[in-house]
């Protein structure tokens, strides 16, 4: 591993840590977003609450240790988390699943997770990252890519885009947001974390992953999108949006193009790492 790359690291365990020990810290107050899509997350990792017609669905559920700001954020916008009927993990990393057991448990939820990082779970724990901060949960269901789900007032479709993980998976959500049908994006990983040579060799994976996230990327500049939903809220200003949103939602539309421009940073990052 390059010194350069250890020292990132180095500063984001460190980051990560310091919210792992107090992560109320990380506090935010969840919003509506446009038609069923509400943000639950924190101000380091998302969740997003979709409120279908056949029940709640959670999108990624931030660290165990903050389920209770999960729990209270679902609750502070009129919701039940017992109502979760289906749980979506973007990927394996502890960040985006840690709290799958808690919300499982509570609501008898499924809990899907692309088939790629379902490795994650069994033969390779050391992926999830923090894994001793992970309570060991049950994955029911793979993603079957590309196949629009339908939930009545809400349609989602989940892609493969392998990199950030093997299995990393992102979701395009339609919804009806002032009478017309808007699409959601949120994009699983974006992280160009673990995609070094160095980092992909100590995690013995392989290097192509490289060339899929460039080629996911470039798949999902073909995308019509209209609101972009950030993983992490910082990836598009989400929480400087809401901080501006007069109650229309307005602020969420992405009129300045800004879903391509996110990918096509990523895209050129991706293409000097190779
Ligand atoms: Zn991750």
């Amino acid at each position: 591993m390059t010194e350069e790359v250890a020292k990132r690291l180095e500063a984001l365990n460190k980051k990560l840590q310091n919210f792992l020990d107090n992560p109320w810290i990380m506090r935010t107050k969840p919003f509506h977003v446009v038609g069923d899509v509400y943000f639950v997350g924190n101000n380091y990792v998302s969740s997003f609450l979709i409120a279908s017609e056949e029940g709640l669905i959670l999108i990624d559920t931030a660290f165990a240790e903050s389920a209770y700001l999960l729990f209270d954020g679902i609750r502070a916008l009129g919701f039940n988390p017992a109502d979760i009927r289906c749980l979506f993990l973007s990927h394996g990393h502890f960040d985006h699943c840690g709290a799958a057991r808690l919300i499982h448990e509570y609501s008898g939820c499924e809990i899907f997770l692309g088939k790629e990082d379902h490795m994650f779970f069994t033969e390779r724990p050391d992926l999830i990252l923090f894994e001793n901060h992970v309570p060991r949960f049950t994955i029911h269901r793979a993603y079957d890519y590309d196949k629009p789900m339908d939930f009545g007032n809400v349609v989602i479709t989940p892609v493969h885009t392998p990199g950030h993980t093997p299995g990393t998976t992102s979701f395009f959500i339609e919804t009806r947001h002032g009478g017309k049908i808007v699409i959601c994006a949120m994009h699983g990983g974006l992280g160009l974390n673990g995609l070094s040579k160095d980092e992909l060799r100590d995690n013995r994976l392989p290097e192509s992953l490289q060339q899929e996230y460039l080629d996911s990327l470039l798949a999902l500049q073909k995308k019509k999108v209209d609101v972009v939903l950030a993983s992490h809220a910082h990836q598009y200003n989400m929480l400087e949006r809401a901080a501006l949103d007069d109650g229309s939602g307005e602020v969420f539309l992405d009129k300045e193009n800004g879903w391509y421009k996110m990918l096509d940073k990523n895209i050129e990052s991706i293409r000097e790492m190779m």
